[in-house]
Formats: C-alpha cells, sequence, structure tokens
C-alpha cells in the first residue's frame, strides 16, 4: 500500500497517518516530523528547516526531496509507505514521481482531509497550549493556511485527474475520521 495523506494544517494529518499507516503495515512518514526531529536534535538539516517552520513558510523543495528520497529507499519502506505532509507543492509531486519510478511501483491512493479553517485555527491554537509547537501562533498559523491555500491545495486537482483522489471530511472525533478513511479507500476503484 502506498499512499500520501494530504490536507490544510490542523486537518488532523498526523493523528490519522498513524493509525491508517499501521492498519496497512507500512511506515508513516511524516515531513514535519522527520523536521522536527532534526530541530530537536540540533542537526544541520533542522538548523536549515526551523527558520522556515517558524515563519510558517515551507522548507526549499530541495532539501525536502533529499529527505523524503532517502526515507523512502530504506528497507522498512520496501512493502508501502504512508506519507503524511508530503508532496505538498507541485515540484514535489513530480519529483515523487520520479522516486515511485525510480522503485518500480505507484501511488494507491491520494487521500485529502477537508476542513473549513476557521475551524483548524481554533484547533491549532488549543493544540498550541498542549504540544507547544513554535509554529502555532495565531500569525504563523495563518500564514501556513495561506501556503498552503496557494501551494498545496492546486495538488488535490491533480491527483484528481489521475483518479488517486480520495476526499475525506476531517471534521469530527479522531475514530469517525478513521473509519471514513478506510470506507473511502475500500470504494475506491
Ligand atoms: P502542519 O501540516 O500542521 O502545518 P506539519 O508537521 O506537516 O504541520 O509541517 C510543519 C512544517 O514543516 C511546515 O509548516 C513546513 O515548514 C515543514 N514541512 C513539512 N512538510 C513539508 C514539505 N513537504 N515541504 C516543505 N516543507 C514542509
Amino acid at each position: 500500500m502506498r499512499l500520501i495523506l494530504m490536507g490544510p494544517p490542523g486537518a488532523g494529518k498526523g493523528t490519522q497517518a498513524k493509525v491508517v499507516a499501521e492498519h496497512f503495515g507500512v511506515p508513516a512518514i511524516s515531513t514535519g516530523d522527520i523536521f522536527r526531529a532534526n530541530v530537536a536534535g540540533r542537526t544541520e538539516l533542522g538548523q536549515e528547516a526551523q527558520r522556515y517552520m517558524d515563519a510558517g513558510e515551507y522548507v526549499p523543495d530541495e532539501i525536502t526531496n533529499a529527505m523524503v528520497r532517502d526515507r523512502v529507499n530504506l528497507p522498512d519502506a520496501e512493502p508501502g509507505f504512508l506519507l503524511d505532509g508530503y508532496p505538498r507543492t507541485l515540484a514535489q509531486v513530480d519529483e515523487l514521481d520520479d522516486m515511485l519510478a525510480e522503485l518500480g511501483t505507484k501511488l494507491d491512493a491520494a487521500v485529502s482531509l477537508a476542513a473549513d479553517q476557521d475551524e483548524l485555527v481554533k484547533r491549532l491554537l488549543k493544540r498550541a497550549e498542549v504540544e507547544g509547537r513554535t509554529d502555532d501562533t495565531e500569525e504563523v498559523i495563518r500564514r501556513r493556511q495561506e501556503v498552503y491555500n496557494e501551494q498545496t491545495a492546486p495538488l488535490i486537482k491533480v491527483y484528481d485527474e489521475r483518479g488517486l483522489l480520495v476526499e475525506v471530511d476531517g471534521i469530527g472525533e479522531v475514530d469517525t475520521v478513521t473509519q471514513r478513511i478506510f470506507d473511502a479507500l475500500e470504494t475506491q476503484d
């Protein structure tokens, strides 16, 4: 199973990614988590990524692409993977296409979690109190939404045209949304 999971900031990608990946027995690869681990570990990659993340901007494609390429080539990703938060730009879509071609495989589906953006700002501000992510201030959240709308929302159409899009309503209890994802994947032709 090879899936990508898309959605605006706060739509619950990370939470759903873990459950869905476990269900299919594949690793959940979250670019946001990998960047945050590098920031915490003060690696060179982390230091480079942090200034973009703290501003709500995307990390440059070259950096992100190289990181994902390394990750999907690890042995645990051979049976499949779920990409959480990648691709996020059209250039990343092209790069992922290349990676998949090199691996001699293809995507099974692109799941898009949909949610009202004002609702998401509320969610993220609540999460900020719990997790203390430095990019969860209202100003940065709004910027992340703008960047998503400009750069990532167009990917929905790309995957729709390829017949891979699975759209799921992301508002509701975690379990409810998970069940919607499974149902939608099952009925996907
Ligand atoms: P969210 O979707 O809630 O904003 P993520 O944890 O997925 O959070 O990502 C956090 C940040 O990491 C992004 O705002 C961005 O700076 C960086 N990032 C994650 N994935 C990518 C990507 N595919 N391309 C560029 N930057 C990324």
